[in-house]
């Protein structure tokens, strides 16, 4: 399964990844993570980076690519991915068309996880992260019980240098300019789906979980690119398998026909529909004129 989160900043599309990594056991490219940990390490790219960030505003896009296209074309990749973070812009996300095209892995699903503004710049300006064990509170809705102190290990809470307010309302202009966009782009596409992120975590992620294998399943049928459907159920394990087999050995054609078959569904059942009612009229004339005859 081949999937982009879509969300704005604080929108919690990456808690939700990690999430979809345990359940479907994909791996997660967040490209926010991977741009503070090179500026952790300091390397390059890192102080190539740092300035946009630190304004809240994006960074090169030849930069984001390049750390992309790298880690898809890990072994890791070849079974699906959760892309979180990227693609930003519509040139980003050409890009990744163009770069799945290539390899024959058209995108599956773009997800948007939907939260109101207000709500997102209490959730950003009030995340305090704890700089021991990574645990997570916010000032506004899940306070420590003594302020900057964590409640698991005691250690002291850290307030993520772009989540100051003047940066986070950068975020935000930033994401409604310039990667709002992408939910037209992907809609146009056929592969848009939408989940209210408010909530809470547990409840977001079923609902995730329940529009991915909506999505998934039809394609899983025919031995489309769903690796594993439910690897967590023990009695559906074999019929994964066999699903995941069926969909690497499956000729190219047979994939190309199904998903072909998939997008003209919705198109032939409205064809028939409008044959039906045009003939409609002409049918009962017929009927009356063979009855009249009759008598
Ligand atoms: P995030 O953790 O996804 O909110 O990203 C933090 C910051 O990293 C953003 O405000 C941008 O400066 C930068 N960034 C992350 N992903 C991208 C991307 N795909 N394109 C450009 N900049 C990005």
């Amino acid at each position: 399964m081949r999937i982009v989160l879509l969300g704005a900043p604080g929108s919690g599309k990456g808690t939700q990844a990690k999430l979809l990594v345990e359940k479907y056991k994909i791996p997660q490219f967040s490209t926010g993570d991977l741009l503070r940990a090179a500026v952790a390490a300091g390397t390059e790219l890192g102080k190539k980076a740092k300035a946009a960030m630190d304004a809240g505003q994006l960074v090169a896009d030849d930069v984001v690519l390049g750390m992309i296209q790298e880690r898809l074309a890990t072994p890791d990749a070849k079974g699906g991915f959760i892309l979180d973070g990227f693609p930003r812009n519509i040139p980003q996300a050409q890009a990744l068309d163009a770069m799945l095209a290539r390899v024959g892995q058209p995108l599956q699903l773009a997800l948007l996880v939907d939260v109101d503004i207000e709500v997102l710049m209490k959730r950003l300006t009030g995340r305090r992260t704890c700089g021991t064990c990574g645990a997570i509170y916010n000032v506004y809705y899940t306070p420590s019980k003594v302020p900057g102190k964590c409640d698991k290990c005691g250690g002291t809470l850290q307030h993520r240098s772009d989540d100051n307010e003047t940066t986070v309302r950068n975020r935000l202009k930033v994401y409604e300019e310039q990667t709002a966009p992408l939910v037209s782009y992907y809609k146009a596409q056929g592969k848009l789906r939408t989940a209210r992120g408010v909530g809470s975590i547990s409840d977001i992620f079923k609902a995730i979980s329940d529009i991915i294998e909506a999505q998934m399943r039809p394609l899983a049928a025919v031995g489309v690119g769903m690796s594993a459907a439910k690897p967590a159920a023990p009695a559906k394990a074999s019929s994964a398998k066999t699903v995941a087999a069926a969909a690497k050995a499956a000729p190219k054609k047979a994939v190309k026909k199904a998903v072909k078959a998939k997008k003209a569904a919705p198109k032939k059942a409205v064809k028939k529909a409008v044959k039906a009612k045009k003939a409609a009229p002409k049918k009962a004339v017929k009927k009356a004129v063979k009855a009249k005859k009759k008598k």
